[in-house]
């Protein structure tokens, strides 16, 4: 019996437990470094539990589907808890029911009709609620059928595309905090903006699921709608290639994208990191790319465009953990 062993035992807890796993495994770059402990948990009950026994003081770092994530190479001393494909659940508020209701928050609706509050956990891939949606006669989530993350992550980041935003469609959020303990929270206890939310409090949290309400819609319109916009994204990404998505925000008014062409950094390439030739703000892993180098080809986009345009470029993608 190793070390994970005993403590899954002497803590009663049931999910996965590895030590120095490898993050590339679990970022869309598909590089980086290892992350020292690595939880991937039963359920929510088991998180909790985890994070009652986890008495370390090293940080703990949430991670769903790492579409969004850069481990440096060096690696992380804390535990990354992987809610992918442990946090999955998804149900109706209303336990089971699918009609839809006049009074979605339990607020009178004002006579718009939309389908009942929708439950999602943290680890639910965006593009599954996207289609739970569509499946029982909602609409307004078409956009997140292309969105390659998770609930928490969408939470955490307020994804967003084609004029969809994530916390336009938040009721409620369940958080859990480092000692284990959760809480529901109003979307009037966070401060939400472009691609940014933060709470209003002090409150280290991390959220465990999220409760959303849509309008309504129509099943086959919606799944038409869907594949619409996917196949925009594979005509305009370079979703072939190991990426991250848009690396940087867009600036007010301005698409990074454009500033970024504007330098002729497209195809700009350092070690096996490059600017997509296809998508001027996407930084893609030619195969078998460091960490390093892609931080290398975002910190010299960063200089040139400021340099060149006097704008000052904001990261979209977080970056966590150790250089070597
Ligand atoms: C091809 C491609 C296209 C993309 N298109 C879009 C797009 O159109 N719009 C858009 O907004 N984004 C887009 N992205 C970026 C990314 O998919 C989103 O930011 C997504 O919401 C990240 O979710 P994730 O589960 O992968 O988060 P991760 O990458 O795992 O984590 C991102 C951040 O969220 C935090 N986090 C994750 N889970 C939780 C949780 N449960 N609680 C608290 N914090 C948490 C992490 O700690 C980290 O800081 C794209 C990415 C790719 C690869």
């Amino acid at each position: 019996m190793d070390m994970s062993d005993a403590f899954l035992i002497e803590h009663a807890l049931r999910g996965t437990l590895r030590r120095d796993e490898p993050m590339a495994r679990h970022v869309s770059w598909r590089a980086g470094g290892a992350a020292r402990t690595f939880y991937q948990p039963a359920d929510v009950d088991d998180l909790c539990a985890f994070l009652r026994a986890f008495a370390e003081p090293q940080p703990v770092l949430f991670v769903g589907l790492g579409s969004n994530l850069l481990v440096r190479d060096g690696g992380l001393a804390g535990a990354v808890i992987l809610t992918h494909h442990a946090l999955t659940a998804i149900r109706f508020e209303n336990r089971g029911q699918t009609t839809f209701s006049d009074e979605a928050d339990g607020v009178p609706s004002r006579g718009k009709r939309g389908l009942s509050p929708v439950f999602a956990e943290a680890g639910v891939p965006a593009p599954h609620l996207a289609r739970f949606v569509a499946k029982h006669g909602g609409g307004d989530a078409e956009w997140m059928a292309g969105v390659p993350g998770t609930v928490g992550g969408a939470l955490a980041m307020n994804a967003g595309c084609y004029g969809g935003e994530t916390w336009n469609h938040v009721v409620a959020v369940e958080t859990v905090d480092r000692r284990g303990e959760r809480r529901r929270r109003a979307k009037s206890d966070y401060e939400i903006g472009y691609r940014h939310v933060a709470p209003r409090s002090a409150a280290d949290e991390w959220f465990v699921g999220g409760l959303f309400e849509f309008g309504p819609g129509d099943t086959a319109q919606s799944m038409a709608r869907m594949r619409e916009l996917l196949a925009r994204r594979v005509a305009t990404q370079p979703l072939s290639q190991p990426n991250a998505g848009s690396v940087f925000r867009n600036p007010p008014g301005d698409h990074a994208a454009r500033l970024i062409e504007s330098c002729a950094l497209k195809g700009f390439t350092i070690g096996a990191a490059q600017v997509s030739p296809k998508h001027a703000n996407f930084i893609v892993n030619l195969g078998g790319a460091s960490a390093a180098d892609i931080e290398a080809v975002i910190d010299h986009v960063e200089r040139t465009v400021r340099a060149k345009t006097g704008v000052a470029l904001i990261r979209e993608v977080r970056i966590v953990g150790d250089a070597r």
